[in-house]
């Protein structure tokens, strides 16, 4: 019988029924259950909560990773429980009325980020990582906008973030009793990590050392970790003037009558060796370098570079010491702060974010900004916010005659900065008529796209920096009346395309696949050039098998141009065989 029906046949009754009163014993049961009951008032609650969200949840590309490891339910359960015990109990810590809610509004929408960064990508975060993005462009940083990457934020982020700035104000809690909440529950959150850990300590271990990038992948702890490192790093090291290398540049002097150097220095971007057709790539990529005799053109097959990303690598490409002794963290003058010291003209001539430091005391410019007098770029070369690599080659001329004419005298190393095969959008970096290779994925998310797609997209960036260079090497040809003209080229580091599902660059060094770390570097000297004629014939030709690096960089270009310095060592210097 309905509840509607029972009033019309008893009036009143359904009404009159009184509640029945709370006895004694439904109190205390009352009471028991709200102090069960966690206060979601409560600072340290909220970053309990948060915790478990971001562990169990940002860490999806974890959890996969992991998953596809078949170590078993049981470890998993562990780890994401350390996990969770970790997060908690950093996050206990901070867990003040004030504090908490910004804390954890930031790192949840942080983590939701990472996690679709380290989920497509397969990067990991760390350290040098942060580095990179605060040296990062609006349009590199546009480059990797997706509708995907907003609904991770939207969905892991945004949400529970949303959900806690609603929570009411914390109660209030005298200061010494909130520091003992906080200290115990940092305390306990460490120990229940701990003994997860020795409950599956064999497991752990053999994970840990077999597949070092988990432990960057642990967010949000890889952000607050990675940001509190370059903190610190930037608090603690007086920054003053950077340290003067090489106060003893010169020239050695040069035969009468021979001509000044000219060196063509072209820093390239995020371009592989093993996708090169002149180290033996299958496809064609270099159509206009092979051209070339043998003679004048060297590429070097076994190059490693100095770091795995833009922001390590062209510091420590540019400086003596090579990539075992370069510090960071220690300012310091470079190559072309020596070689202007030395009495040559140089100029830094760039196409991408900028030159990380490393022109601010010598000459340099932007393809975007023009020379007076110049005639304008040609249609469809630059968008308004890029431009393609041939930009470099515009107005050349007029740059270099804008130089001191004392130091031309002497001798130029012009270096050119390229945007290259900067990731993850490919497709942008090859002008509509430069693109041999299709279909070429036209997304930045590089995991939606078929893999030939992405090599397609890849390899069309290359064939655009083979004509840039064989463009180049015409220009030189055109000032071999005036100098001894020359060219080297070499890429920053390499780039991942989806081997072992990891895709860009930046993967801690000592973990990184040789994708990341083999370079490309390409000489170009023409054998009737002074310093082509002063070499023993042949000598250039073995190059080409003999493992070189980064480090070879600096002293190179040194003995290129007949400048020498204490700190130049003949025996990295890669000509200096041959002499
Ligand atoms: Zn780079």
């Amino acid at each position: 019988m309905l509840a509607a029906e029972v009033t019309a046949l008893y009036p009143g009754r359904a009404r009159m029924r009184p509640r029945p009163p709370l006895t004694a014993r439904m109190l205390l049961l009352k009471r028991l259950l709200a102090w069960f009951q966690p206060d979601i008032s409560r600072p340290l609650t909220q970053a309990w909560l948060a915790a478990l969200w971001m562990s169990l949840l940002a860490n999806w590309p974890l959890w996969e990773q992991l998953r596809s490891l078949s170590l078993g339910t049981g470890f998993l359960l562990a780890f994401a429980g350390m996990v969770t015990a970790a997060t908690g109990a950093v996050l206990s810590l901070l867990a003040w009325p004030r504090l908490i809610k910004g804390v954890l509004v930031l790192l949840l929408l942080a983590g939701a980020a990472l996690a679709y960064f380290i989920g497509t990508y397969g990067i990991v975060f760390d350290p040098s990582m942060v580095v990179n993005m605060v040296q990062t462009d609006a349009r590199e940083t546009r480059d990797l906008l997706s509708w995907r990457l907003l609904a991770n934020l939207l969905v892991l982020g945004a949400l529970p973030a949303w959900w806690l700035l609603r929570r009411p104000r914390a109660p209030h809690q005298a200061f010494r009793h909130r520091l003992g909440g906080n200290l115990a529950a940092f305390g306990l959150g460490l120990a229940a990590m701990v003994l997860l850990a020795l409950s599956v300590f064999a497991t752990l271990s053999s994970t840990m050392r077999n597949h070092k990038s988990i432990r960057y992948m642990v967010t949000p702890l890889n952000a607050v970790y990675s940001v509190g490192a370059v903190a610190a790093r930037n608090l603690a090291g007086p920054k003053g003037p950077p340290a003067v290398i090489g106060a003893d540049a010169r020239l050695l002097p040069r035969a009468e009558g021979a001509k000044p150097p000219l060196l063509l220095l072209v820093v390239g971007e995020t371009a592989r060796a093993m996708n090169f057709s002149l180290n033996g790539y299958a496809r064609p990529t270099n159509p206009e370098l092979s051209r070339l005799p043998a003679t004048q053109l060297f590429s070097l097959g076994d190059v490693t570079s100095c770091g795995t990303a833009t922001a390590a690598s062209l510091p420590c490409m540019f400086a003596p010491q090579g990539h075992s002794a370069f510090d960071a963290d220690k300012p310091q003058e470079n190559l072309l702060d020596v070689l202007q010291r030395a009495g040559l003209a140089v100029l830094w001539l760039d196409n991408q974010s900028g030159c990380k430091a490393l022109c601010d005391r010598v000459p340099n410019d932007f393809t975007t900004q023009l020379p007076a007098g110049a005639t304008p770029l040609p249609a469809g070369m630059c968008n308004g916010e890029e431009c393609f690599d041939e930009a470099l080659l515009h107005a050349l001329d007029r740059r270099i005659a804008a130089l001191d004419p004392e130091r031309l005298r002497r001798g130029l190393v012009l270096v050119m900065h390229q945007m290259g095969s900067h990731g993850p959008a490919y497709f942008k970096r090859s002008p509509p008529d430069l693109k041999p290779f299709q279909p070429e994925c036209r997304s930045n998310e590089l995991q939606q796209c078929p893999r030939e797609q992405v090599v397609n997209g890849y390899d069309n960036t290359l064939v655009t920096t083979d004509r840039l260079l064989s463009r180049a090497i015409a220009w030189l040809q055109t000032k071999q009346a005036r100098f001894d003209a020359g060219m080297l080229y070499v890429s920053d580091h390499g780039e991942s395309l989806g081997e072992n599902g990891l895709y860009l660059h930046g993967m801690p060094y000592a973990i990184a696949p040789a994708e990341q770390t083999h370079v490309p570097m390409i000489l170009w000297l023409p054998e009737d050039g002074a310093l082509a004629t002063s070499l023993q014939p042949g000598c250039l030709a073995t190059l080409r098998d003999k493992p070189a690096s980064h480090d070879n960089l600096f002293h190179t270009v040194m003995g290129w141009v007949g400048a020498r310095a204490d700190v130049y060592k003949p025996e990295w210097d890669l000509l200096a065989g041959c002499r």
